[in-house]
């Protein structure tokens, strides 16, 4: 595979998930466009080089303005899924479809909040050689105090319990059509693509840049997503907090242990139960079982999805330029 792909002019996909995104995709389209555009002059990339959006069973008028969009210029080609799969799907969805008619694809948000002008350095370092290169923020500054603290604390978290993610770097990002074939054969159904990518091997970089606040609309990342989102990282790429369980119930039974001989010795010496201390450790206790429970039910409900192997989404309908 990796004699096929051509590294010098590449055939480039922008993939651009969309969602409910009528008030950005008139401001960001033209933007993406010129981009390519410079691209495909400066002979950087192959002219049949393309933008794809990947409506994610938007509501609003986003599929009528990709359609439009494919109609008015060849470079813009578009997909729509059957309804909302979420963000993580609906990126999939792009990079299935153009691993085989690509020999690159970059990933990228359709609001602006992602510097463009990355995109250069990422086919630069792609001419070079590498397979993936990861968009990095440079700085948070745009983000307000909560959102770098939770989001710097999860990457940590998230390192902590042994996936394997790039500090600070979500989905903007380059890979090839070496990789995308491989990545095909991970069939998991609870995605964590920045987690994921690195599973792949192959060789890897990053570039820096900046991240701006969205030029209009609403982000669809609310914090519950967010969880969510954090979660799935964990419970579908780690089995650590598997292990927590275990190491706690290890731990309580040697606690328990010891307070039943100091409860012992004590009744013995003074005559008197201590059972409002008892009772204080036997509430602790039932809330550690139940911790415990909550962590292995929610990789039982994990297993129940993936053994279902539902799909991760279903293709509608296409556009392009006639
Ligand atoms: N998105 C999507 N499906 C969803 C939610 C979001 O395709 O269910 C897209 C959205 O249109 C955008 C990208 O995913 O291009 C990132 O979403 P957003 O900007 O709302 O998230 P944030 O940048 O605030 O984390
Ligand atoms: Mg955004």
């Amino acid at each position: 595979m990796e004699n096929t792909i051509s590294r010098s002019c590449p055939r480039l996909f922008i993939v651009i998930p969309c969602y409910n995104e009528e008030e950005v995709l008139p401001l960001t389209a033209p933007k993406f466009l010129g981009k390519i555009n410079q691209l495909i002059n400066s002979g950087m990339i192959s002219s049949d080089s393309r933008i794809l959006f990947v409506n994610d069973g938007s509501n609003d008028r986003t599929w009528d303005l990709i359609t439009e969009m494919t109609q008015s210029d060849e470079h813009f080609l578009g997909m729509s899924l059957s309804r909302n799969r979420g963000h993580q799907n609906a990126l999939l969805a792009g990079l299935m479809e153009a691993r085989t008619i690509c020999d690159a694809t970059i990933s990228i948000d359709c609001d602006g909040q992602d510097d463009i002008n990355a995109m250069d350095e990422m086919v630069k370092a792609f001419s070079e050689g590498a397979d993936i290169v990861y968009g990095v923020r440079s700085n948070r500054d745009s983000d307000t105090f909560f959102k770098r603290f939770t989001a710097e604390s999860f990457y940590k978290l998230i390192s902590a319990m042994g996936v394997e993610t790039v500090f600070n770097s979500a989905d903007y990002r380059l890979t090839s059509a070496v990789v995308l074939n491989a990545f095909a054969d991970y069939k998991d159904v609870n995605l964590f693509l920045r987690g994921m990518f690195p599973l792949v091997g192959y060789k890897s970089t990053s570039v820096y840049y900046e991240r701006h606040e969205r030029l209009a609309g609403e982000s669809h990342y609310p914090l519950s997503k967010m969880l969510k989102l954090a979660e799935d990282g964990i419970t579908s790429l780690s089995v650590k907090p598997l292990r927590f369980v275990s190491f706690a119930g290890a731990f309580v039974m040697v606690l328990s242990l010891i307070m039943l001989l100091i409860t012992t010795i004590r009744a013995v010496i003074v005559g008197v139960a201590a059972w409002i201390w008892v009772l204080c450790v036997l509430g602790l206790l039932s809330g550690l079982q139940l911790l415990c429970m909550g962590i292995l039910a929610e990789y039982v409900g994990k297993i129940h999805q993936e053994v279902k192997a539902h799909p991760r989404y279903i293709v509608s309908k296409r556009s392009w330029k006639d």
